[in-house]
């Protein structure tokens, strides 16, 4: 097939015929609105193999995307394969019945989160934030939720909302009712208040406005949906006081920062407890897991069965079996894969400052352990605390630009800058030395004019 861009004629790449075949068949030509935005540059992988994938021209990429956060061990770790190739040639992926493996895999998260007695697992974070927003209304007998501008705890219609809304949508005063985050949500989310990310004096605001009618605060507890953006000023500790003092319990959405800022996640990494852990992405390794965990006590509603909670996949073997090996490896040796996940992490958000400095680009590169966001600004800014703060300073237009170009260069990244850059183990120095340099150029072509 032949195109036109930019007056040339081009041959079409099979990246683009392949996509063009795809939307024939699947609305938008693929399954997740994110992998198809309308400023992506089409890539149809093929083929991962640790911090690599190729595309369907051929391309090697080095890969910082990592399937949005899953891969904490890269593409195609070997244990974790060996781990689920055993379980569905042995024993089967799906039995329909109790097994020890799930047993033995609650066991190894719950040495890494202390506060969690029991647990549940499904097949998805949308899911087991589902679940984790009920349970605290039915263990409180309250009703409101408090979430944060910016975060994300899936698109389910009990917490979906406009989490990317444009300044002029968000309200004047320290919160307001959520916004639905897409169509057809009828409304919804209904008692869900959204605060300003980092603010304790909104966050108790809004919990003595509501007293006495507040479930639940649900948090990302290092923001990662709308860049990196850390807690800061100890706003773990105050929202973790301020619930305490209000009798509302404190969910860490971990999906994102579990087994990844460190083993524990965020609560080990700040010290912080949450009565509700919610965990998914590195969990699994690339196999679609999520977990709900709390105590016994709060637990006691799904125990006994008033609050309903299922799935065919929840707990489903094969998945479970990919879990097992994750741990497994995490509990082997701990400190080697944080160690290294943030040397490499570190390495590029430094090298990334430096580039951007000595170019003159404005910029400001986030960094929690392995966690990296990189953000091109519209000038130089001031800190960057919250989601207003970044969506008011960030250059989408330019970003795009910048990683086009890299993506051509064989380094791929989301093309919006609120998602973050994974690093995983498979990803090595030289590596990041490799992106450092392509950066570079890339930063020379596309933000230099
Ligand atoms: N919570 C957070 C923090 C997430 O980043 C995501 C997914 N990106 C979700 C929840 C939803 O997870 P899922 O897409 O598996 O439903």
């Amino acid at each position: 097939m032949i195109q036109t861009t930019n007056g040339r004629v081009q041959r079409a790449t099979k990246s683009e015929l392949l996509l063009e075949r795809a939307r024939a068949s699947i609305a938008g030509g693929d399954n997740s609105t994110m992998r198809v935005l309308p400023y992506h540059l089409p890539l149809v992988a093929v083929r991962g193999e640790g911090s690599r994938i190729w595309d369907a021209d051929g391309q090697e990429h080095i890969d910082l995307n990592m399937a949005y956060g899953p891969l904490i061990f890269g593409h195609r770790p070997p244990r974790v394969t060996d781990a689920v190739v055993r379980q569905i040639t042995e024993s089967g992926s799906q039995l329909g019945f109790p097994a020890e493996l799930s047993a033995r895999v609650a066991e190894k998260v719950k040495l890494l989160y202390p506060h969690i007695e029991l647990l549940r697992f499904s097949s998805t974070g949308t899911e087991a934030i589902v679940a984790a927003l009920r349970l605290a209304r039915v263990f409180t007998e309250r009703r409101y939720v408090i979430a944060f501008e910016g975060h994300y705890h899936g698109s389910s219609d009990n917490i979906f909302h406009r989490y990317h809304a444009p300044l002029e949508e968000l309200p004047e005063g320290a919160y307001a009712p959520a916004l639905p985050g897409t169509l057809g949500m009828n409304g919804a989310p209904v008692d869900v208040l959204v605060c300003p990310w980092n603010s304790p004096e909104a966050l108790e605001k809004c919990l003595r406005d509501h007293a006495d009618d507040v479930a639940a605060v649900i948090m990302e507890p290092v923001m990662g949906n709308a860049g990196v953006i850390a807690p800061h000023n100890d706003f773990l500790e105050i929202a973790r006081a301020l619930t305490h003092e209000h009798a509302a319990l404190l969910i860490f959405d971990e999906v994102i920062t579990g087994m990844r800022v460190a083993a524990g996640g965020a609560q080990e990494r700040y010290g912080v407890e949450a009565d509700i852990t919610i965990l998914s992405k590195a969990l699994g390794g690339g196999y679609p897991i999520s977990a709900l965990g709390s105590t016994r006590e709060i637990m006691q509603s799904i125990v006994e069965g008033r609050l309903f909670h299922g799935g065919v996949y929840s707990g489903n073997a094969l998945v479970m079996a990919a879990a097992d090996a994750v741990l497994d490896e995490i509990h082997r040796d701990s400190a080697a894969i944080y160690d290294h996940l943030n040397a490499v992490s570190g390495e590029f958000a430094e090298g990334v400052r430096e580039v951007f400095t000595r170019l003159g680009i404005p910029h400001q590169v986030n960094q929690v352990g392995p966690m990296v966001s990189m953000i091109l600004t519209s000038g130089d800014v001031g800190p960057i605390r919250s989601y207003r703060d970044i969506r008011r300073h960030c250059d989408f237009e330019k970003y795009i630009r910048f990683q086009h170009q890299l993506q051509r260069s064989g380094v791929y990244f989301h093309p919006n800058q609120f998602e973050p850059l994974f690093f995983s183990t498979a990803h090595s120095r030289q590596d990041v030395a490799t992106v450092l340099e392509r950066i570079e150029d890339g930063a020379r072509a596309t933000l230099l004019a």
